[in-house]
């Protein structure tokens, strides 16, 4: 059994005098760590207005992009209150008000433009798919679904229909404002949209005729508004694909996922002269390389021509040439990490897929201290420039069209071919050297055991969703079989890799690679795994005969005992803290032994309404008791990512900083302080440090990074030195914890580790001797001080222990719900925060 937290040895730590316990050279060992966690009429002109009544469109609802419809779809989108503190109007921009009465209008206007909504922001704003394309009957929009099913089913006999191509129309993908203090893609989509509603030029027919557009007209409607870059969770969306824990996310994942774009444009600011990709290396290894460098390059370049023959000068309007960081720049803005939509895009068979970066600053501090004129002329500018780039691609597509799709057909066919990754020929596009080489290997399938072989059947059903979410097939076995050596049982989960969208399920289920060697400088993170990170085990395997079938959902892993009496609930996962902290919040005396969570027979019900929930398996208790436990109340100066995951798991959070600290908080609602970000102790005034000083004699903290360890050290807690390791440094790292239920692997940026510890601190978790880190980017750093993967090894990742006040102390050197991606690592945050609040008494009751 894996042990959680030791409630046995911490009761009676609770019965000893603090200077005892300080007395102590040797404290018990204390465990806090737990493990797992899309008639082609006759098109022409557009209908005019008249000819419809705004008031007969069927209303929208969010249903998602639905394939088999005919266009135009006309829908009445509902319209959001005037919000006069929007912040696209100082700008002189469309707020996202103002969106839904222009695209309601355009939908009256023209027979070319059809809206949906595709799902609802965090904050519940509604997010607009816009299609543009000519008339199309509804048994038209289905043969083109279903040539786009046969593109990604059946891809060899698609690549031998000769005819395919001329019936198809290429999907074009436009992602606007996805950062929401980067405006102007919207307006240019707006502009855009209206200007090939309404053309009556016969080239915007035939374009119309044999494309069709998709605009996602904001992105993120929150930050739109908010005039900030992340939703209203406070997420940058344009990390979140690997993960996709945000609304946003998920419906430019399905939106993708449905339209199978050939060509995307995902459209940000400012950097000046204009940004186009394609990018440095290193290149993500999982894509097909030569097709996609070879089409993102062209369309590049085009982009190029097209902004640059805007006319705007450095002199005039101080608008730089464009630059393309694959032909201009080493290294620094790189296509590694499939978080980006144009990274994430091509395992879906986008051969043509850029961020572009339009010139002219006016987000903060811009935003604030430049005159309104000087911003709307820059904004104006930006506009034009964003709708230069898209006009380029719709060309580009246009003119390239039979091969492009030919190509997506390619990516495909190689997948499900299961071909070996193909080595990129150096010189395919002028350039590309061997730095820009990035190979993988691909293996038979990925085994995802049931049974004793998987160290969480809710973690694994968890990752089974995850990737059937993205489209990768994931198939059952029905009866038992051999592979390597060993026998998987029936029920086990099979990622056949002979697949079309084998990139994707590689790039999720691969350890990675450590690219340190090779790169000096990534853009943003450089390690992820969902093997790894996620808390279930997934084993590579080299061949592969089993009878499956194909899973939909993974199996329901809840389960109650039908034997009567109390229930067990071993909490080693993100799900089961989630049903212990709902029991929990439900007032049920729950007790807690050695890592797993009594229920009493009272509460049978509710154990199973938390089952079927949550997924997770109770046990017969025995006769097993345990230490009561109340739910842990949590004071968090914490990050948004942060806030969000201890959120998710269900613990009652009330966020906290300096400022409300300062302002008089009342500590008696908190058992335990989180420190991350925002609080500085340095910066408290005498009443706050004197409050603060009050609750450390009966509740916890927990830290984690720089400001976690800076307060620790402020606030007198643990007798620790903090090392900070190259700031840079991201990605999994191999760790060895006292624990042995604990998960294997951790996630690192700017990794710290603890060194000069006191007698009353214990190691909960290390570095690895090798390694540490498995993929990613750790060098030390360049001015010769050290800080590299090297220094780490071996080192105190993870610290615990009682400061001489009595506060139960755990320190964070790793960053174990970054950006909420590694969920397997998140029960052991939970782990720290039960065992701090039982410790120290605060959520533990007499029994
Ligand atoms: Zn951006």
């Amino acid at each position: 059994m894996r042990r959680l937290l030791a409630v046995t040895v911490a009761a009676a730590l609770l019965a000893m005098p603090a200077p005892a316990a300080l007395a102590d050279p040797a404290p018990p060992a204390r465990d806090f760590g737990n493990g797992p966690e899309r008639n082609e009429v006759a098109a022409g002109v557009p209908e005019q207005a008249a000819a419809l009544d705004a008031r007969a469109m069927p209303e929208a609802q969010p249903y998602g992009h639905s394939r088999e419809r005919g266009y135009p779809r006309r829908t009445r989108l509902p319209l959001p209150p005037e919000n006069p503190a929007d912040s696209s109007i100082k700008l002189g921009l469309v707020p996202y008000h103002g969106i839904a009465p222009k695209l309601n209008e355009l939908q009256q206007r023209s027979n070319r433009v059809s809206v949906e909504i595709i799902g609802r922001s965090y904050q519940g704003r509604d997010l607009y798919l816009v299609t543009v394309t000519e008339p199309e009957s509804e048994a038209r929009a289905r043969e083109q679904e279903r040539i786009r099913e046969r593109i990604e089913h059946d891809p060899a006999a698609a690549a031998r229909d000769r005819w395919l191509a001329a019936q198809y129309k290429a999907p074009i993908f436009i992602n606007a404002n996805i950062h929401g203090n980067e405006w102007e893609g919207t307006d240019a989509s707006l502009r855009t949209i209206e200007q090939l509603a309404t053309s009556k030029d016969p080239a915007v027919a035939s374009l119309l005729a044999r494309n069709r557009l998709y605009f996602n007209v904001t992105a993120n409607p929150d930050g739109r508004v908010n005039g900030v870059r992340q939703n209203g969770a406070g997420f940058d969306l344009n990390r979140d694909f690997v993960t996709a824990s945000q609304p946003e996310a998920r419906a430019m994942r399905q939106a993708i996922m449905d339209t199978q774009p050939v060509a995307l444009v995902d459209l940000h600011g400012y950097v000046n002269g204009t940004l186009i990709e394609p990018t440095t290396p290193p290149h993500g290894a999982n894509y097909e390389y030569d097709l996609f460098i070879t089409n993102t390059y062209a369309n590049g370049l085009g982009m190029e021509a097209a902004v640059n023959a805007l006319g705007y000068t450095p002199e005039k309007d101080g608008v730089e040439p464009v630059q393309i960081p694959f032909r201009d720049s080493t290294d620094g803005w790189d296509d590694w990490p499939p978080i980006f939509t144009p990274q994430y895009a091509p395992f879906h068979g986008t051969v043509a897929a850029h961020t572009v970066e339009i010139p002219l600053d006016v987000n903060e501090p811009a935003y604030s201290n430049e005159p309104v004129e000087e911003l709307r002329r820059r904004s104006a500018i930006n506009t034009d420039v964003a709708a230069a780039a898209v006009r380029a691609t719709y060309g580009f597509v246009q003119a390239r069209h039979d091969r492009l799709i030919a190509d997506q057909i390619e990516v495909f066919r190689r997948g499900a071919a299961g071909e070996p990754a193909k080595e990129v020929p150096l010189g395919i596009v002028p350039g590309f050297g061997p730095e820009d080489v990035y190979t993988t290997t691909f293996p038979r399938a990925y085994v995802i055991p049931a049974g004793s072989g998987q160290r969480s059947a809710t973690a694994a059903a968890r990752l089974v969703d995850h990737l059937v979410a993205n489209d990768v097939r994931v198939e059952r076995a029905r009866s038992a079989f051999r592979s390597g050596g060993r026998t998987y049982p029936a029920g086990s989960y099979v990622v056949d890799m002979r697949q079309p969208k084998r990139g994707l399920a590689n790039v999720m289920l691969e350890p990675g690679a450590d690219i340190s060697p090779r790169v000096g400088a990534m853009y943003d993170i450089s390690g992820w795994s969902h093997a790894l990170l996620w808390g279930a085990t997934v084993e590579p395997v080299e061949s592969l005969r089993a009878r499956t079938e194909p899973v939909r959902a993974a199996a329901p892993t809840g389960s109650v005992p039908r034997t009567p009496g109390a229930l067990a609930l071993e909490v080693g996962d993100a799900k089961e803290v989630r049903a212990l902290n709902d029991l929990l919040a439900q007032g049920i005396a729950v007790t807690w032994d050695d890592g797993t969570a009594i229920v009493p027979a009272t509460a049978r019900q509710a154990a199973r309404t938390v089952a079927d929930r949550y997924g997770v398996a109770f046990t017969p208790a025995g006769t097993a008791t345990g230490t009561p436990l109340a739910p842990v109340r949590v004071a968090a100066a914490a990050s948004a990512d942060e806030l969000f995951t201890l959120r998710e798991l269900g613990f009652p959070v009330t966020p906290v900083s300096t400022a409300v600290l300062n302002a008089g908080f009342d500590w008696s609602a908190t058992d335990v302080l989180y420190v991350s970000s925002g609080l500085s102790h340095a910066a408290l005034n005498p009443a706050a440090r004197t409050a603060l000083e009050a609750f450390l004699a009966t509740g916890g903290v927990i830290t984690r990074g720089r400001t976690g360890a800076t307060f620790n050290t402020a606030a007198g807690l643990l007798t620790a030195t903090t090392v900070a390791g190259n700031a840079d440094g991201n990605g999994v790292v191999r760790v060895v914890s006292a624990d042995d239920g604990l998960p294997g692997h951790s996630f690192v940026y700017s990794p710290l580790w603890f060194t000069g510890l006191g007698p009353e601190v214990t190691v909960e978790q290390s570095y690895a001797a090798d390694g540490p880190l498995v993929a990613g980017h750790w060098r030390p750093r360049e001015d010769g001080s050290g800080g590299g993967q090297e220094q780490a090894r071996g080192q105190a990742a993870v610290v615990s222990g009682r400061d001489e006040r009595g506060a139960a102390v755990v320190l964070f050197g790793t960053e174990p719900m970054f950006r909420n991606h590694p969920k397997g690592l998140f029960a052991q945050v939970a782990g720290a925060l039960y065992w701090s609040s039982s410790v120290t008494g605060a959520a533990v009751t007499t029994p």
